[in-house]
């Protein structure tokens, strides 16, 4: 003889029999607004915590910006120095030592000038701080005041000619003094930074630099975020220009807007991407996910003027 149904497991068998109906009667999310490409007034500053994601986050709106009369500029803040894999390839060695990760950082600072120029960013526009590559989260903590030594490439001062402060000890003091000064330098009116949810920590760690720096004199309004590292995103991988880029999920608390790009824009961002060599040899399929039909930037409150 059937045993009766039990309430409990009536409510959890009604529950998987109606589930779909309610996902199907569920609201559709609202749609993404349009952000407003920069103006002929303007002031762009990308900070980018590597040669790289300058294009990644923002190539398409450093053109439209700059074919709009605005200024563009960017700074980086590490040379991406860190990347051991690629300077196995880059120097053919099995155990790349310090000299080794130093000569990739040079070349990946010639690669991000390469793109920058391509995206009509003028040399007098392109800040080089050279401060070390997965340092930026110790040094704005327990190094803000003493030395940090680079495990990577046994530095502990800027080694870059070209960098703001060359010789500039490694302190999160010295760091922040650099980029007070591309600040007081270029005056921006408009800040791109990494976003608190992004996964790298050189990225958290320069954009809540900026924050912090924004909200100090007066311009918190002026920053925008943008993402570049977030699980399992973005989705498909490889070259798909059609594709919106849509926010990650862990991002979610965020307000993103899509910023469209023409297909004059989407071509120029891939051969931005390109510059970057030495990138491109081991993380193509990942480079290549971020041309897409639009790029996404999200304000760290409500949006100015809404
Ligand atoms: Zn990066």
């Amino acid at each position: 003889m059937p045993r009766p149904c039990s309430l409990p497991l009536l409510g959890t068998l009604l529950g998987t029999l109606l589930a779909p109906l309610a996902r199907a009667q569920a609201p559709p999310p609202p749609p993404l607004l349009i952000m407003s490409a920069p103006g002929p007034q303007e002031r762009v500053l990308v900070v980018a915590p590597h040669p790289d994601d300058e294009s990644l986050c923002c190539a398409g709106l450093l053109q439209r910006a700059r074919a709009n009369g605005a200024a563009i500029a960017v700074v980086w803040i590490t040379a991406g120095d860190g990347f051991e894999l690629d300077a196995m390839l880059a120097e053919h060695t099995l155990w790349p030592k310090v000299g080794n990760l130093e000569r990739l950082g040079a070349r990946r600072l010639m690669e991000a000038r390469a793109a920058a120029d391509k995206l009509g960013v003028p040399r007098s526009q392109q800040y080089v701080l050279g401060y070390p590559d997965h340092g930026v989260v110790p040094l704005l903590g327990g190094f803000y005041s003493r030395t940090y030594h680079s495990r990577y490439t046994g530095l502990s001062t800027v080694s870059y000619p070209q960098a703001l402060s060359p010789y500039a000890i490694y302190t999160g003091a010295n760091l922040e003094r650099d980029l007070e000064r591309v600040m007081e330098e270029y005056r921006p009116t408009l800040v791109l930074a990494a976003a608190p949810q992004d996964l790298h920590p050189d990225h958290y760690g320069s954009g809540e630099l900026a924050r912090r720096l924004l909200e100090r004199r007066g311009e918190l309004p002026r920053l925008r975020y943008w993402i570049v590292h977030a699980r399992r995103w973005p989705r498909p991988r490889g070259y798909h220009p059609g594709i919106p880029l849509l926010p990650p999920a862990s991002a979610a608390a965020l307000q993103w807007r899509l910023f469209p790009l023409d297909g004059a824009e989407r071509a120029r961002k891939l051969a931005a991407l390109r510059e970057h060599g030495s990138q491109m040899r081991l993380t193509a399929p990942f480079m290549y996910s971020f041309v897409r039909a639009n790029e996404i930037f999200a304000a760290p409150g409500d949006w100015p003027g809404d």
